[in-house]
């Protein structure tokens, strides 16, 4: 899964598709163009989350058990997630 981590507030925030989502602060957005591909600007550093590895901690969590979840930030030239230089945002 795709994340982003805004540098400016710190707020982390999950993409969904086709529609921006944006930071407390506003400064960064990012959003899924499709299953896998996705854009994010403004302050946004770009994070995915490995989804196995959440779906397991999720269900050892369930039995009051702590599991492990890799993340890891994107490349600046990673294929599947890069940057938009337009603004994407009317406020
Ligand atoms: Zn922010």
């Amino acid at each position: 899964m795709k994340l982003f981590l805004c540098g400016f507030c710190e707020d982390i925030v999950r993409l969904i598709r086709d529609e921006n989502r944006y930071c407390m602060c506003k400064k960064s957005f990012g959003r899924y163009l499709d299953s896998n591909q996705a854009v994010y600007g403004g302050n946004a550093i770009p994070i995915g989350m490995h989804n196995g590895d959440l779906i397991k901690a999720v269900g050892h969590w369930a039995c009051h058990e702590k599991a492990d979840i890799r993340a890891w930030t994107f490349a600046k030239d990673a294929p599947t997630y890069t940057r938009e230089e337009t603004k994407g945002t009317e406020k």
